[in-house]
């Protein structure tokens, strides 16, 4: 791919507020691809991006690029449905969600991406399961979609290469909270799956990219005009991350927290969420009239126990060992528990979230650098969530961790203590899960 001016022509008319034309977003996705162009330039183009933005053409520009840099899937049924989250602590609801869609029918083919910034990943999550493997080929990809309706699958070299190489860059270079980035980076992927129909889970509050409600509105529009543009029918979800999902963050623990739902338990929070988004993915997949209709059908498909099963039938396809779900000690366990009590009497008025994140981090659950390994046993049990009573003394949460140096777990409890709980003396009102709800229909049918 040629263009007129040179890469480092591009980052500065990026640098300097001007607009990128498409022959100059595909130079530079051809060239970061194809590796011609070295990471340093490349980060400096991500945070001329980051801090310039990008007009509507851009976004769909560099979504074009970055989707046709590598294979996309074709499938003859026409009721296959996606759920992508922006990202969050604790969300794990793709491990729930693409399940029962799944076993209502909807074919569900599913590409997730790893850890970014201070949020977990799907992929990395899977990990924690013995023998299952994320890297299904395209024609793998395809069979196992005929034939079960669902696959959980990580980024191939295949499919939407470019991403996987700028989200790793992004993740390290202070670049992920782009509208722009983050729009193409989730586009290219669900674009590639072949999909029909797409539920986007937009977080916001403090766990979230975009913290603020107007900023999580902008990236939900974003995603929607570009979906639309695509020809997709597409649901938009404005859900709250203001603390963690669920009771558990961390690698195993979030899939224990999944099988808990699919077996009819688990946290509140969790369940409402989860329903929610796969009641939208059953409508959008055509297996019920409306999103009550298909909220209705999730319910039964947790009761029934399809979804279970389905969880089960999808693991063992990728050659995942199943004796987990009756047994949670066959996954990595950290070998030490450290439990944080109560300093005083009163409400829990915040568990702030990124904080949350960026602390399971240091525990070893997450990455600093592109090649860091995640130890999948850390992580955190909360007793508690915003709104709850407790007494001083009162066990409030569970650290899982394999930390030997007793200095690093006093202070990442001093942490949690000062700066990740907050306490107040009155109730405080508890966030409002589901923030917003939107559905759009194709004109364009692709
Ligand atoms: N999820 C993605 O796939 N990409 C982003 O940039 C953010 C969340």
């Amino acid at each position: 791919m040629l263009s007129p001016l040179t890469f480092s022509q591009i980052i500065n008319k990026k640098r300097d507020g001007k607009e990128l034309n498409q022959e100059e977003i595909e130079f530079i996705i051809s060239g970061y691809t194809n590796e011609s162009i070295p990471d340093y330039q490349m980060a400096a183009l991500l945070m001329a991006i980051y801090t310039k933005g990008m007009s509507t053409s851009e976004t769909a520009a560099l979504t074009k690029a970055m989707l046709y840099s590598g294979t996309t899937l074709k499938h003859n049924s026409t009721n296959v449905v996606d759920k992508h989250s922006t990202g969050g602590i604790g969300d794990k609801t793709s491990f729930i969600i693409a399940p029962i869609a799944a076993a209502a029918g909807v074919d569900v083919p599913m590409i997730a991406g790893r850890g970014l910034g201070h949020t977990g990943g799907t992929v990395d999550k899977l990990d924690s399961i013995k023998g299952m493997s994320t890297k299904v080929p395209p024609k793998r990809f395809k069979k196992q979609l005929e034939e079960i309706g669902i696959v959980l699958a990580g980024q191939t070299k295949m499919i939407a290469p470019a991403d996987r190489k700028i989200y790793a860059l992004r993740d390290v270079t202070g670049t992920i909270e782009s509208i722009p980035l983050i729009t193409a980076s989730i586009m290219s992927k669900k674009l590639a799956e072949g999909i029909n129909g797409i539920v986007f889970d937009v977080k916001t509050g403090s766990g979230a990219f975009m913290a603020k409600k107007s900023d999580a509105k902008a990236l939900a529009k974003s995603l929607k005009n570009t979906g639309l543009a695509f020809g997709k029918d597409v649901y938009t979800m404005i859900t709250d991350m203001s603390q963690p999902l669920g009771d558990k963050v961390g690698h195993s623990l979030e899939i224990i927290e999944s099988v808990e739902v699919l077996k009819g338990r688990g946290p509140k929070d969790l369940i409402e969420i989860s329903i929610d988004l796969a009641g939208a993915m059953i409508h959008l997949g055509g297996k019920a009239k409306s999103l009550e209709g298909g909220k209705k059908l999730a319910k039964k498909m947790i009761k029934s126990g399809q979804a279970l099963k389905k969880f089960e039938e999808v693991i063992k396809a990728q050659g995942g060992n199943t004796s987990f779900i009756n047994d949670y000690t066959k996954l990595p366990t950290a070998k030490f528990r450290h439990v944080i009590k109560s300093p005083k009497d009163g409400y829990i008025s915040k568990i702030e979230g990124k904080k949350t994140g960026l602390a399971c981090i240091t525990i070893g659950g997450g990455r600093n650098v592109k090649e860091d390994k995640i130890d999948l046993g850390a992580g955190f049990d909360f007793h508690c969530k915003v709104g709850s009573k407790v007494k001083k003394g009162q066990e409030i949460m569970t650290i899982h961790h394999n930390l030997k140096n007793k200095q690093q777990i006093s202070s990442l409890e001093e942490n949690f203590i000062s700066d990740i709980f907050k306490f107040s003396k009155n109730k405080p009102t508890s966030p409002v899960l589901m923030v917003e709800t939107k559905s759009y229909f194709s004109k364009i049918k692709k």
